[in-house]
């Protein structure tokens, strides 16, 4: 595998590093240093040609696989995986620079999925059916083919595992494209494949930009379904070309999701949970819990614990940088925005200076009070680690708050009341409720949205069904006269 200084990384394709057609290349830079840190192919429709071509040529054969040696080969990818743990989160460390325990976490989640989906594929593949006596009736679930998979920068390895394990495990072939900025681990995860066994073509990775890259796979008569993370503007335009083609789509996309602290809450560790639920990952994760309603009898005391909780992360240290440069400049506006807006800040509210690192992208830890849920740092996702608290009397209140919003990617309630916990969680209107945690990181656990935080499921075993097709044949029986 290529190292992590000034690399220069070309696209993967049919088992080989493949360079550019058009012979471009673009800059990636390191937000922890502001610096470039290497080059990435810029791929053109004629390299998506190529991909798709690749794996059109392994469709049959990986689809032919007994699942047994499929599940052999998943489960020696996420080994693989493991064994060049620390390697690949220095990869993702130089694209994104996140603090190594975080890209630690990311490169364990990512080798989890390829073995949960590993150990899947004996799964029945479909059902008997008892339709009439003189009939044999049963269905089998089908691999589509080519599937293309688009992901984003924020969790560059997990989210591209998140997609192409499932799709793997069902027989499809994939055509991947991650974030230009954040290409490293990706084609590194590929290139592992083929070590662990994985045929020539059943993972392709095509760098480059998304109107050029991206938008050639989705419109590739050949790729017939497409799981995209991302944001919500690219996802419908994605969704707008699927439409036209009639393939099927996951779409994965934002969030501003309610963090509820009832009057009953274990305080301080909701508190402390609250915080990390927005600064993980420097706030760039799409359920992040950044819109907290705190109920008034607890609001103040909130406050407080919430702002040691926040005094206690270091940036640079617990928290990475703003990954991309326009991602930096735009959560500075939600600063002035704020202010104009008349929200009380609590802590932070500026640029981070960390020593050592004078351009990084950093931004303090920051949360704001006396929100309402009308502001605009309430409505839209700032992807940094920015949250607001929203202050509410009743129940009931905090349900409309909570769905008054056009995003439903989690829900995260902190009481001790079990009754309270589930009428709450019945009625948010959310992919995913967490009572007294705040956990996304598990494979096994469907995520996915509601409203314009997208549809479909990745993860656990519903995923699996969103990555084929389901065939039912009937035979008819004679009869034995
Ligand atoms: P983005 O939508 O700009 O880009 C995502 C991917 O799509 C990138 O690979 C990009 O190159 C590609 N792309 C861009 N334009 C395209 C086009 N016209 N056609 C095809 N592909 C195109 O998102 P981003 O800025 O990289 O990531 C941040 C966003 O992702 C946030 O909104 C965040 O909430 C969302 N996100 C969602 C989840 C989830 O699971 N729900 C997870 C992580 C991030």
């Amino acid at each position: 595998m290529k190292g992590h200084d000034m690399y220069r990384l070309d696209h993967w394709i049919g088992g080989q590093s493949v360079a550019p057609q058009g012979g471009d290349y673009l800059a990636a830079v390191n937000p922890s240093t502001g610096q470039v840190g290497g080059h990435v192919a810029a791929g053109t429709a004629a390299d998506v040609e190529r991909a798709v071509a690749a794996a059109q040529a392994a469709a049959d054969g990986w689809r032919r696989f007994p699942a047994a040696e499929r599940g052999r080969v998943m489960l020696a990818i996420a080994a693989a995986m493991r064994i060049n743990r620390d390697h690949l989160a220095a990869l993702e460390q130089a694209d994104t620079g996140k603090p190594l325990a975080t890209a630690l976490a990311e490169i364990e989640g990512s080798a989890a999925y390829f073995e949960f989906y590993g150990s899947l594929v004996y799964l029945p593949a479909g059902d008997v059916l008892d339709v009439a006596p003189d009939q044999h009736v049963f269905t089998r679930r089908e691999p589509f083919g080519v599937v293309g998979v688009i992901t984003p920068w924020n969790l560059p390895l997990n989210q591209a595992a998140r997609a192409i394990a499932p799709a793997l495990t069902a027989g499809n072939v994939v055509v991947a494209k991650p974030s230009e900025v954040t290409s490293q681990t990706t084609i590194a995860m590929a290139e592992l494949g083929r070590e662990a066994g994985l045929p020539d073509g059943v993972i392709n990775v095509v760098l480059g930009t998304g109107p050029t890259v991206g938008e050639a796979i989705v419109r590739h008569p050949a790729v017939r379904k497409v799981a995209f993370t991302g944001s919500v503007g690219v996802g419908q335009a994605i969704g707008r070309i699927a439409a036209e083609r009639i393939i099927p789509l996951t779409l994965e996309l934002g969030g501003k999701s309610a963090n509820i602290v009832f009057d009953d809450a274990d305080l301080d560790l909701a508190a402390r949970e609250s915080i990390k639920g927005f600064t993980l990952n420097a706030g760039q994760v799409c359920s992040a819990g950044t819109r907290i309603l705190v109920q008034r009898g607890v609001y103040e005391d909130f406050l407080a614990a919430a702002r040691r909780a926040i005094e206690a992360l270091v940036p640079g240290e617990n928290l990475g940088p703003i990954i991309t440069a326009p991602q930096f400049q735009r959560v500075q506006g939600f600063f002035d925005v704020a202010r104009k807006d008349g929200a009380r800040l609590v802590a932070g509210g500026k640029v981070a200076t960390v020593a050592g690192s004078p351009d990084g992208h950093f931004i303090e830890p920051t949360l704001y009070a006396d929100v309402s849920n009308q502001m605009r740092i309430a409505r839209e996702e700032i992807f940094g680690p920015v949250g607001v608290v929203i202050p509410f009397d009743t129940e009931q209140e905090a349900i409309s708050i909570a769905n008054d919003s056009d995003y439903g990617l989690i829900g995260t309630l902190w009481t001790r009341d079990v009754s309270r916990a589930l009428r709450v969680a019945d009625r948010i209107e959310a992919g995913q409720i967490f009572v007294n945690v705040w956990n996304t990181m598990s494979v096994q656990t469907p995520f996915g949205g509601h409203k314009h935080s997208g549809y479909g499921r990745e993860k656990g075993i519903e995923a699996l069904h969103h990555y084929g097709h389901v065939k039912t044949v009937t035979i008819k029986m004679e009869s034995s006269g």
